[in-house]
């Protein structure tokens, strides 16, 4: 899963956790109305997934998670001018 840059233009590998920029997304588990289980020291279903993009195209790339869609990049320049 973790082995390449996330970006699918991109063929960098993943060697090192210092270069680039890793990504952690949680799955959407938690449904409201839903009890949780308490007790069993067990962690809710689902697994946290983990993308790595390489030191160039964390400069210009981040990751979003999109419902239906899953994880994809998206311009860092766009993500930064629709948050301010
Ligand atoms: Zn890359």
């Amino acid at each position: 899963m973790l082995s390449k840059c996330a970006n699918p233009d991109c063929s960098e590998r993943f060697l090192y956790m210092r270069d680039g920029k890793l990504f952690r997304f949680d799955p959407p588990d938690h449904q409201p109305g839903m009890p949780e289980f308490s007790g069993t020291g067990k962690k809710a279903p689902g697994r946290t997934e983990y993308f790595w993009l390489c030191r160039n195209c964390a400069t210009v790339l981040t990751l979003i998670s999109i419902k239906g869609l899953g994880v994809v990049p998206r311009p860092l320049r766009q993500a930064k001018a629709a948050a301010s």
